[in-house]
């Protein structure tokens, strides 16, 4: 059985009269790369904080590797954090920055320096050693961080919004290298977000939080093809969000359903209805977009409602999109990507 390394039970934390944390229950594993992904005010921040330690429980308990550190002050828990401002100390080298807590902790000097460099490979900034922070850029500053939770060792790495700084480009390209530092050093990295993407991109599991609880906990490809609340399928990707009269229309059965755009197929109003498990419905196009890599389509269907729909742009042409607004055409999809929510 894989090993867990932390363990949240019944965890609840209040500031006044707001209800931060509502009753957490979350196992992440040894290992894993796992986000908290919430909008703001949902309460992932503060569960991350009460992990580190720099917040305590009203209620609840919190484990590190089967040990009950609930109410151990942050020094004594096997965890760091690498914050979003990264925290570096300006006068010193950036190896002396990687290394000042293994100073701190009386780490023989030789040894720091062994340490601190390996660290600075790992995440590919060696050579960078005796240059202060300000001579970095943004990224080599994030990864500096890094290093220096590196350092030690922790059991967990806890990372509040750690590419929040840096601009979409750099970002994107921080994404894939922090999943790929993870997965070299088997550190467990559990990692705080409001931004889908970011942890659709790196995470083995996410977690989403919707006020102050955990409306879903799966890999990616589970909380975006089965989202588990009407809320999880909004935050979460673009949704056809469907119920009522138009959801019993289109579906044929009573409940709330979920279509993602890409799933949906743009046709000609004259192209066949009937192909096997697929449902379709005649509308008008009400709007149409070209994104480059694709063409988001909004119809308003016959009858009521409104879909999204979204075509990959497989073939060049440079025809208008615009030319489809107004025009009537048929949407198609297989039925089982129709997705029910539990009501
Ligand atoms: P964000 O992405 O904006 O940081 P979040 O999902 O991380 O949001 P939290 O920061 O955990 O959310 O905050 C949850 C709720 O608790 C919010 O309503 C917030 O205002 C409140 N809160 C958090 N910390 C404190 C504090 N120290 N004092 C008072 N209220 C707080």
């Amino acid at each position: 059985m894989e090993g867990i390394a932390v363990r949240l039970v019944d965890l609840r934390k209040s500031f006044g009269e707001t209800t931060a944390v509502a009753g957490v229950d979350l196992e992440i594993r040894d290992g894993e790369f796992f986000s908290m992904l919430g909008p703001s005010g949902s309460g992932k921040t503060t569960v991350l904080r009460l992990v580190a330690g720099f917040e305590s429980p009203d209620r609840g308990r919190i484990e590190l590797a089967g040990r009950d550190v609930t109410r151990l002050a942050p020094f004594e828990r096997d965890v760091h954090t690498v914050f979003q401002d990264y925290a570096l100390f300006p006068h010193m080298t950036v190896e002396q920055n990687v290394a000042y807590g293994l100073k701190v902790r009386k780490v023989p000097k030789a040894e720091r320096l062994v340490r601190a460099r390996k660290a600075l490979a790992e995440v590919r900034l060696e050579g960078h050693g005796q240059r202060r922070p300000a001579q970095l850029s943004g990224g080599q500053r994030q990864r500096v961080a890094l290093a220096r939770a590196l350092v030690g060792r922790p059991r967990v790495l806890l990372l509040d919004e750690p590419l929040g700084a840096l601009d979409l480009k750099l970002r994107e390209q921080m994404q894939v290298e922090l999943k790929a530092i993870q997965r070299e050093v088997g550190i467990t990295f559990v990692l705080v977000t409001h931004d889908q993407e970011e942890a659709l991109t790196m995470s083995d599991r996410i977690a989403v939080f919707d006020q102050g609880r955990t409306a879903q906990v799966g890999t990616p490809a589970e909380i975006y093809e089965r989202p588990a609340t009407a809320f999880v399928a909004s935050f979460v990707g673009t949704s056809n969000l469907l119920g009522g009269e138009t959801a019993h229309r289109i579906t044929g059965a009573p409940g709330t359903y979920n279509i993602r755009p890409e799933k949906i197929h743009v046709l000609k109003e004259t192209a066949g209805a009937d192909e096997p498990d697929h449902a379709t419905a005649t509308g008008t196009v009400a709007e149409v977009v070209y994104l480059g890599d694709a063409t988001r389509f909004l119809v308003d269907l016959d009858g009521g409602g409104r879909l999204t729909a979204l075509q990959q742009n497989l073939q060049t042409s440079s025809e208008d999109v615009a030319a489809y607004r107004g025009t009537r055409v048929r949407l198609r999809w297989h039925r089982r990507h129709a997705v029910r929510l539990p009501s």
